[in-house]
């Protein structure tokens, strides 16, 4: 599976067309967008730097947003040619086409080492549905295709994937950390190889539950989705907590999956539970935890992990030699109920000797809060795409680049 990268191709002097994810936040300030949070565009900075360095004309295409097939000037990429050109230390010419003779021109122009951005992908209705005649406008721009957006690679659409059709296509350097971390890392994994997954849904992560079932040592269940563990191995009642009676079958069919092939799965034994939980307030009612193994009252919910399943988890997390996380443990956008993510967070970060993974979504977010990402040896950009990966899925954007 190894894919080769812009470190495998000449590119001096070479047209390079470069889908990053530079889908930013933006906010409207006096009548001008401006960006709330540049961290996407750092992070496509390592492979942009050395495609300058390697005399390569660069020319950026991303989506931002959901235009919906139609220009929309609050959802255009114009403020992000200045916010990169101060990054990047050279400057960044902006095209109001995405393609087409405007762009076309501007790419031609470019001098080795220049860069140009390109407008949103999606202000085309083509972009979403893979419409080959956008991907041939975008490919017409350049000689080489490099896929650096990792966070789309699992949609095809005409700038991750189509283009490829028409031109030699490699990845960028942050597309191929996640594909060493997310997947070529988990083949062989140094071990102890323990899994932590939380999250709301079982049905959402049990791919990945299966998946990793034949990769792990250890599986840890926290989040939303333990309580449906919990209520089969414990038998315990779960009040109010989230739980549907489909989830029932998965989730043995995982626990009889780790039984018969040894992986130890480990679900928590206490909890936070509260009488009143309102999301879009950040509000909990009365709160408490149980006891250990014992049952949530009626009329109460789960709501994070308890203290003894932090133990439990922490002595498991600091025995292994690889760690990856997908999933808080609790409701950790609250502050109350954001302890059990936050601890499992510190115990990942305490064991320096492991290989440490952020797989992606809330997790990542969960770091973030607890001012722990440095201490994490890969933190994933990608949400959905993290999530495909880990589930074994193939991705359309890392698929349609040329093998090593
Ligand atoms: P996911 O996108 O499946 O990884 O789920 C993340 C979401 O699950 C976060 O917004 C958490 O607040 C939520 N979550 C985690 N634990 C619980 C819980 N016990 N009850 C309700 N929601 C939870």
């Amino acid at each position: 599976m190894p894919k080769k990268t812009i470190r495998d191709i000449d590119l001096s002097n070479k047209r390079v067309l470069v889908r990053v994810d530079f889908n930013v936040p933006l906010d409207e300030k006096d009548g001008q967008m401006v960006i709330t949070d540049a961290t996407r565009i750092q992070e496509t900075l390592p492979t942009l730097q050395a495609l300058i360095a390697a005399g390569a004309k660069v020319i950026l295409c991303s989506h931002l947003g959901r235009p919906k097939g139609q220009r929309d000037p609050k959802q255009s990429l114009a403020p992000v040619a200045p916010a990169l050109s101060e990054l990047l230390g050279v400057p960044v010419e902006f095209s109001e086409e995405t393609t087409g003779p405007v762009a076309l021109a501007k790419a031609m122009a470019l001098p080795a080492g220049g860069v140009l951005l390109l407008e949103n992908t999606r202000f085309h209705a083509g972009e979403e549905k893979n419409d080959p005649e956008l991907a041939k406008g975008l490919a017409e721009l350049a000689e080489v295709f490099v896929n650096d957006a990792f966070g789309s690679a699992h949609r095809a659409h005409s700038s991750t994937a189509g283009v490829a059709d028409y031109l030699p296509a490699v990845s960028g350097l942050l597309m191929e950390k996640e594909l060493t971390y997310l997947h070529d890392e988990l083949e062989n994994p140094e071990r102890p190889f323990v899994v932590i997954l939380g999250g709301a849904k079982v049905n959402d992560k049990i791919e990945v539950i299966n998946r990793l079932l034949e990769k792990a040592d250890t599986i840890i269940i926290g989040g939303g989705m333990a309580y449906t563990f919990r209520k089969l191995v414990q038998g315990i009642t779960i009040g109010k907590s989230l739980y549907k009676p489909e989830w029932e079958p998965i989730a043995q069919a995982a626990i009889d999956k780790a039984k018969a092939r040894g992986v130890n799965l480990l679900i928590p034994v206490d909890a936070m539970i509260t009488d009143a939980f309102d999301f879009d307030a950040k509000k909990l009612g009365n709160t408490k935890y149980t006891g250990v193994n014992e049952s949530i009252p009626d009329g109460w919910e789960g709501v994070d992990i308890g203290p003894e399943s932090v133990k439990l988890f922490a002595a498991e997390i600091a025995k292994a030699k690889t760690v990856i996380w997908n999933g808080p443990m609790g409701v950790f956008e609250i502050q109350e109920s954001s302890k059990g993510s936050f601890d499992v967070a510190a115990a990942i970060a305490e064991n320096t000797s492991a290989k440490t993974i952020i797989g992606g979504g809330d997790s990542v977010k969960a770091v973030k809060k607890a001012k722990l990402a440095d201490k994490m040896t890969f933190i994933s950009t990608g949400g959905g795409a993290s999530l495909e990966l880990l589930e074994g899925k193939v991705l359309p954007g890392v698929a349609c680049l040329q093998e090593k």
